[in-house]
């Protein structure tokens, strides 16, 4: 057994790694100092390679909304490899999965099972351009859709806090493809339609963005958009990689009545295995190879692990009411961080919330779009971080990330963090 030292591994890890880590936000660069390595975590607990316990805010970045190694789905785990790790056959899970999906989101009504949230994203703006004969498209500042060339434009999530928005290697021409604008401005959104509407192939947005920050859409914007999109014969693409089975089964689109053209599912479809989904109007996903023209595939799509892992989840969530608990929790938290705001007297706070989702921003000034977070400070945020981790409190490591509640987290587990968010605060 591997039990070496957090920071030894690191020092290793960063000659292996460019930057240290397989993924740029897990190297802590937004709040400097060292990331921790985990070899275990469970329920609402994560424990450093040294074996320091942390409330775990982060829970794999809302892929595990009933918290870490949940005995449930362990067993389903167990029960499927026992049987076999990847066919390239289809195999039933697939469509027991696929099923509980349709069954969930009612604007799904036919799917392909992909491996992660970038892959989806990525061909659904493939399958969108295919289908209408259009070539642009449109996203949302600070909305993160994974890293496909089209959509690492003014992107959200890790791609904020490394220097540039906009990546180096996305051809020009690529990107000139990609109209941008700012989110929760219908006005700018009219206007844009009104000048290109007609060569828009797709409207591609969070409906409630929580990759810089946690921003919910102000009311009726996301009609706005439905209703520009329906005028143009522009398809509107929700990616619900967090709000999928996180806002209730139905995501987002149940809790604001909107039907998207398509949908993006990720992180919680796969139970904490790699896992996704892109589903949506039978006519469209029709388009897609072997059926229609637009190619799209995958050696490991729909593998009987991460199917058995997403099944079991969502089946749990489903059984336990977990998303009842999760609004539960949210709520005593909500209540509990503002009492604590309002006792301090802190007005540089703002914090937002929705069911299980939140965060803090450090800004006297409401927060409603991309613009108004990167107006947030930052090197409070990094004391505030670092003050919570010393304190066994894992928040995301950037300023402009979200925090994830599961069901695991106890009330008692929530009040210890507020009493560290009193410290953190004072210290920061
Ligand atoms: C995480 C995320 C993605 C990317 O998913 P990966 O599985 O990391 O590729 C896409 N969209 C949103 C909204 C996400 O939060």
């Amino acid at each position: 057994m591997d039990d070496r030292s957090s920071a030894s591994l690191w020092k290793e890890a960063k000659e292996l790694f460019p930057g240290g880590v397989n993924s740029p936000v897990r190297s802590f660069r937004a709040v400097g100092g060292e990331p921790f390595f985990s070899r275990r975590a469970a329920g609402a607990t994560i424990w450093d390679a040294d074996g320091r316990p942390y409330i775990d805010y982060v829970c794999s970045w809302g892929a595990l909304p009933l918290g870490h190694a949940h005995p449930v789905i362990e067993a389903a785990l167990l029960e499927a490899l026992a049987e076999g790790t990847s066919f390239g056959v289809p195999n039933p899970r697939e469509v027991r999965l696929a099923n509980i999906i349709r069954a969930a989101v009612p604007s799904i009504e036919k799917l392909r099972m992909t491996s992660s949230g970038t892959e989806s994203c990525m061909t659904a703006v493939r399958l969108a351009r295919g289908f209408t004969g259009r070539d642009k498209i449109v996203k949302f500042a600070g909305c993160y859709h994974g890293h496909s060339d089209s959509l690492l434009v003014k992107a959200g999530s890790g791609a904020l806090t490394h220097g540039e928005p906009d990546s180096a290697g996305v051809p020009t021409a690529l990107a000139e493809l990609t109209a941008v604008l700012p989110w929760n401005d219908p006005v700018a959104a009219r206007d844009l339609f009104a000048r290109e509407g007609k060569e828009i192939a797709a409207v591609i947005l969070e409906p409630v963005p929580a990759n810089a920050g946690l921003l919910p859409p102000l009311p009726g914007f996301l009609d706005q958009i439905r209703d520009l999109c329906d005028q143009h014969g522009t398809l509107l693409i929700f990616d619900e990689v967090i709000t999928g089975f996180r806002l209730g089964m139905g995501g987002a689109q149940e809790r604001f009545a909107i039907r998207p053209d398509l949908t993006i599912l990720g992180k919680i479809v796969g139970g904490g295995l790699p896992a996704a989904a892109l589903g949506g109007r039978a006519d469209i996903l029709e388009r897609l190879a072997p059926e229609g023209d637009v190619y799209q595939a995958g050696t490991l799509s729909g593998n009987p692990l991460a199917m058995a892992a997403g099944l079991a989840q969502i089946k749990e969530m489903e059984r336990s009411r977990a998303h009842a608990r999760l609004e539960e929790l949210g709520a005593f938290l909500e209540s509990e961080i503002r009492d604590l705001l309002r006792r301090r007297g802190e007005c540089h706070v703002q914090f937002h919330r929705m069911a299980s989702l939140f965060c803090l921003f450090f800004t006297e000034n409401p927060v409603c779009s991309l613009e108004a977070a990167l107006g947030s400070d930052r090197k409070r945020f990094a004391h505030f971080f670092h003050s919570l981790l010393r304190q066994g409190v894992f928040f995301p490591p950037s300023p402009f990330e979200t925090c994830f509640l599961s069901t695991a987290h106890s009330l008692a587990d929530i009040g210890k963090t507020v009493i560290a968010i009193d410290q953190a605060l004072k210290e920061s």
